[in-house]
C-alpha cells in the first residue's frame, strides 16, 4: 500500500473534522449529522473557529467515557487557532463547516434573487444540514475557494452553488439520472483504468480532491461516502496502479493517457514523477495530461516554492518534450469568479515555464449559464493563457437535477459566442454521451425533440462492448419541459 497522497501545501487538510461516516453519536445536545463535513479549518481566520469561550464541566462522549476537563486532556487547545475550542465542539461533525457558517453568514439573507424574501442564519445552516443529508457528494471547499464568495448572499452565490448543497433548491431527479452516468465502471478493463476511446485511457490513480463538486461525474468513486452514496473504492494502492500502467503498456493503439482521478493534485510530487516518467517511457504513448482543479481552487500552490507539485510537472513537461511527447496540465473553472490574481500569477508561472493548460468546464443552471457570464469566463481564460477547450453539457448524474440545463442551453450559448473570440480560444461544447459514447458536439445530434427533451447521438467512432450502431439519449431537466414551464 502506498502512503496515501502528499499532505504538505495542499490547502484544506488542517483539520479533517468529518471523516468516519454513521459512526457519530448524538453529543449533548449535538444532532447527528450523518455526511462528511468540510475540510475548511486550514487557514481561517481565528475568529471564525475561536468562537466559544466555553470549558465543558462534563460531557458524556460515550456510555464508559465522561469528559471532565481533569480526567480528558484537551489536546487541541495547544494550537493557538483552537485555544478556545470545547470539547463539544471540537467532537462535533458541525463545529467546522457549520462555526465557519455561524461566523460568516449574515443574521438576513436574500432567499430569492429579488430580495423580497428573508432567510435567517439558521434556517440557511438548517437548509445546508438537509441538503448534505440528500447530496451524494461529502461536502470539502478551500480557503481560496471559501474566500471567493459572496457571503452577503450565498444563495445566490455561482461559487458555493458547486460545492455546497441547499435542500431547498435541489429538485426531483429525472428518473433516467444515475450515480454512474458515462458507464465508466463498465469501460474499466482494470479497477480504475477507463479505456472507451481506441486511442484514449483515463487512468484515476486517486479518489480525493481538493474541492469536491455537487456535480461530479465520478459520483460513484470520488470523495467520502455521504448517507446516500457509498463510493467504489479507488484507493491509491501502488498494486492497482502497476495494473493500470500495465494495461496502458500492454496496449498498442492506445496512445493518449489521461492522468485524473479524484484530481492528481493529490498525487504527491514523487508519484508524479514516477507515473509521468513511466509514461514517457512506453513507446506507444504519444501524450498525456495531468486532470486537476487545482488551478481553480488553490492557486496558490502553483506558486509556492515549497512545495514540489508544479516542479515535478514541470520537469515531466519538459521530460516529454524532449522524447518527442505532449504533456498538458487539464484543469476546471466554471465561473469568472474564480479567477483572482494569485490565479493569474499562477498561470503565468506555467505560461513562462512551457505548460500548456487547458480548461473544461461544465455548463451549470445558475452558475454559468448566461451569456454575459460564460463569455466572461472564455475571455478571463484565454487572457490567462488557459485555453477553453470544453464546455461540457452537466452530466446526467443524481442529485443534480437544479444544475442541469436543458440541451438549448450549450446550442445557444455556442451559437452566440462563436465570433465573438478568437477560433483557437473557441471552447468546444460537449455532450459527454450518457451510457459510454465518448464526447460529441453538443449540436451535432441526430435529432432534439424540444417537448419530451430527449436529444439522441450516435457515436460511431466508440465501438467494442455492444456499442455498435449504439444511440445514446440525454434527458432534460424535467422542469424544463414544455408542459411544466411557467406560464
Ligand atoms: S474536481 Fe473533478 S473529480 Fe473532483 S469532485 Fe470536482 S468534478 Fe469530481
Amino acid at each position: 500500500m502506498l502512503p496515501m497522497i502528499a499532505r504538505r501545501g495542499v490547502p484544506g487538510h488542517g483539520a479533517r473534522v468529518a471523516s468516519q461516516l454513521g459512526s457519530s453519536r448524538a453529543v449533548g445536545s449535538i444532532p447527528r449529522l450523518q455526511a462528511q463535513v468540510a475540510d475548511v479549518s486550514n487557514g481561517l481566520d481565528q475568529s471564525v473557529l475561536s468562537t466559544s469561550a466555553r470549558r465543558d464541566e462534563t460531557l458524556t462522549v460515550h456510555p464508559v467515557v465522561n469528559f471532565t476537563p481533569q480526567n480528558c486532556d484537551e489536546f487541541w487547545r495547544k494550537v493557538p487557532l483552537w485555544e478556545k475550542v470545547s470539547a463539544r465542539e471540537f467532537i462535533s461533525y458541525r463545529w467546522s463547516l457549520y462555526g465557519f457558517l455561524e461566523a460568516v453568514v449574515p443574521e438576513e439573507i436574500p432567499y430569492d434573487e429579488a430580495g423580497t424574501r428573508m432567510q435567517t442564519r439558521s434556517e440557511y445552516i438548517q437548509d445546508v444540514e438537509d441538503g448534505i443529508t440528500a447530496a451524494t457528494m461529502a461536502i470539502r471547499m478551500t480557503p481560496y475557494i471559501l474566500s471567493r464568495i459572496n457571503w452577503r448572499d450565498p444563495r445566490h452565490d455561482p461559487i458555493l452553488r458547486q460545492f455546497l448543497p441547499l435542500k431547498s433548491v435541489m429538485m426531483p431527479d429525472h428518473p433516467k439520472l444515475t450515480l454512474d452516468s458515462l458507464h465508466e465502471e463498465e469501460d474499466s478493463p482494470v479497477q480504475g483504468l477507463v479505456h472507451r476511446y481506441p486511442d484514449k485511457a483515463l487512468f484515476l490513480p486517486t479518489s480525493v480532491c481538493p474541492t469536491y463538486c455537487m456535480f461530479c461525474t465520478r459520483s460513484y468513486a470520488v470523495g467520502a461516502n455521504t448517507e446516500t452514496v457509498t463510493k467504489a473504492s479507488l484507493r491509491p494502492t501502488r498494486r492497482r496502479w502497476e495494473a493500470a500502467l500495465a494495461y496502458i503498456e500492454s496496449q498498442p493503439g492506445l496512445h493518449d493517457v489521461v492522468v485524473s482521478g479524484g484530481d492528481s493534485y493529490y498525487l504527491n510530487p514523487e508519484h508524479i514523477r514516477d507515473i509521468g516518467e513511466r509514461l514517457i517511457g512506453m513507446p506507444n504513448i504519444r501524450r498525456f495530461r495531468f486532470a486537476s482543479k487545482g488551478l481553480a481552487v488553490a492557486p496558490g500552490r502553483v506558486l509556492d516554492e515549497s512545495d514540489g507539485w508544479v516542479s515535478a510537472v514541470i520537469d515531466v513537461s519538459n521530460k516529454a518534450k524532449r522524447a518527442g511527447k505532449a504533456v498538458a496540465w487539464h484543469t476546471h473553472f466554471n465561473h469568472p469568479n474564480e479567477l483572482s490574481w494569485i490565479s493569474s500569477a499562477a498561470s503565468q508561472k506555467l505560461f513562462e515555464a512551457g505548460v500548456m493548460v487547458r480548461n473544461q468546464t461544465v455548463l451549470l443552471r445558475g452558475v454559468n449559464d448566461d451569456l454575459k457570464t460564460m463569455s466572461a469566463l472564455i475571455r478571463g481564460l484565454a487572457d490567462n493563457n488557459i485555453f477553453p477547450y470544453y464546455v461540457y453539457q452537466c452530466d446526467m448524474v443524481k442529485s443534480v437535477e437544479h444544475l442541469r440545463t436543458p440541451l438549448q442551453t450549450i446550442l445557444d450559448l455556442e451559437a452566440k459566442i462563436r465570433g465573438s473570440i478568437a477560433g483557437f480560444m473557441m471552447p468546444q461544447f460537449v455532450v459527454d454521451l450518457p451510457g459510454g459514447g465518448g464526447k460529441r458536439l453538443a449540436c451535432s445530434f441526430e435529432s432534439y425533440d424540444r417537448t419530451t427533451g430527449i436529444s439522441k447521438y450516435t457515436a460511431p467512432a466508440v465501438t467494442g462492448r455492444n456499442k455498435e450502431n449504439r444511440v445514446y439519449e440525454y434527458y432534460d431537466p424535467i422542469d424544463s419541459l414544455p408542459k411544466n414551464a411557467a406560464t
